[in-house]
């Protein structure tokens, strides 16, 4: 790889690490004598395929100009950053070298605006194409799709792409247009409306010919960043649930501010992106798609914003004695999975293993369940334990936090959801 591209490739894969929408990215861990590997700089991150398989992918911009200000991006046109511009061959090559030494297996790519929406968006589909038709890669491919750009353009993208996606960034129209005075809703919403017209007619077309191409297999994504604005968790999920309730919208990413331009007073001052937040955002987010709560369930005018001490379906569980004890060997699938300690894998099971036996604790404990957060909110064939009403939900919430015995710091580094 010869020295202009690497050094470009460097400032463009650091310009492309605040875009959460295809996954893990942030991480600042880099290399340290003696060890293998880094964690920084490289732009490699990693997705997952519907069937569950983790893809490398080269995560990069196409250049990391722009004519845009975006208050809260490291790209804007006001920063005075190391700028770089990759020509359409130059990407290519590189992907292709990336993939052949089994770097990666695919690609998320997004570009600053240069010039105007169509011209950057051309490039963008220009590089896409070469890959598949050129080179016939076969590789997972994820795309940005530049607000404002023309049908056409968007239309040609999904042919190539496996996955569209179109950031709103800012949950309110308001204050989108306070912090990125060159876009409004409308840029972002009529691109995704595009790849939703194309997903779905590709679909109706293939059900008459099976030859017919597909257009943007893999749906599309969307990312909001949290805590640069006033907005409430309210304002943020009830724009997911609206987002989710499209066909094509598979992914709502949540990206926690960082104050890469803490000298511009329109944007908090805050000393760390609020990852807690973030993290509690992506567990409600999980119970909208897979534990069939509704919105107003978890956010409402009563309480607009997630707590931080403990996961969302703990705190609707608190919220909502009334509804417990759930009694294991009756209780529908639905119910169950509103059990905090019951995941979506332990209720199936419950389903199907009740059938032959009246299911008791040490069983619940096999099957997965986590019993000592299950125990205050369930009967099985054993006497109830001390559930709720005995404990008082006040008193289940602060055993919790003790037992966790994390402080808000350190519990931003569990990703995972806690059933
Ligand atoms: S348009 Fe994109 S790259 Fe340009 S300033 Fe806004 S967020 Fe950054």
């Amino acid at each position: 790889m010869n020295e202009s591209v690497l050094e470009k490739l460097k400032i463009l894969v650091e310009s492309a690490k605040y875009d959460v929408s295809c996954a893990s990215s942030g991480t600042s861990r880099s290399h340290k004598k003696g060890n293998i590997g880094s964690a920084a700089g490289w732009g490699i991150c990693h997705s997952f395929a519907e069937d569950g398989r983790c893809i490398s992918l080269l995560k990069i911009m196409l250049t990391n100009y722009c004519i845009y200000d975006c208050a809260y991006c490291i790209n804007r046109r006001s920063n005075d950053i190391q700028r770089a511009t990759l020509s359409v061959t130059e990407l290519v090559n590189l992907t292709i070298e990336f993939y052949r030494r089994n770097y990666i297996e695919g690609l998320f790519l997004s570009s600053g605006v240069v010039r105007n929406p169509d011209y950057t968006m051309e490039r963008l589909v220009r590089v896409i194409k070469d890959l598949r038709l050129v080179y016939r890669f076969n590789g997972y491919i994820h795309m940005k799709s530049i607000p404002g750009a023309s049908p056409e353009l968007v239309n040609e993208a999904g042919l190539y792409a496996d996955r569209l996606s179109v950031n709103i960034e800012i949950p309110n129209e308001k204050s989108l247009q306070m912090l990125a005075p060159e876009k409004n809703f409308q840029s972002v919403f009529t691109p995704m409306r595009y790849i939703q017209q194309g997903v779905l007619q590709s679909a109706e077309e293939r059900k008459r010919f099976r030859s017919a191409p597909r257009f943007a297999p893999a749906g599309q994504s969307t990312q909001m960043i949290v805590g640069a604005t006033a907005d409430t968790d309210k304002d943020i999920l009830h724009l997911s649930s609206a987002l989710y309730q499209r066909p094509t919208m598979k992914r709502v990413y949540y990206s926690g501010f960082i104050p890469v331009n803490s000298y511009d007073n329109r944007l908090p001052a805050l000393k760390q992106p609020p990852l807690v937040r973030e993290n509690r955002l992506y567990q409600a987010d999980w119970l909208l798609r897979f534990y069939q709560f509704k919105v107003d369930e978890i956010v409402n005018d009563a309480y607009p914003d997630l707590d931080l001490e403990i996961d969302p379906k703990l705190s609707w569980a608190l919220r909502h004695p009334e509804a417990f004890p759930v009694d294991i060997n009756r209780a529908d699938y639905e119910m169950l999975l509103r059990v905090p300690g019951i995941g979506v894998k332990s209720a199936k099971i419950i389903i199907v293993s009740r059938r032959y036996s009246n299911l008791g604790a040490e069983q619940l404990k096999k099957i997965g369940v986590v019993m000592k957060k299950a125990q205050y909110f369930i009967t099985c064939r054993e006497l109830p334990m001390q559930t709720i009403h005995e404990v008082s939900p006040d008193a289940v919430r602060r055993l919790f936090i003790k037992k966790t015995g994390r402080n808000v710091d350190e519990r931003q580094l569990v990703l995972q959801f806690e059933d």
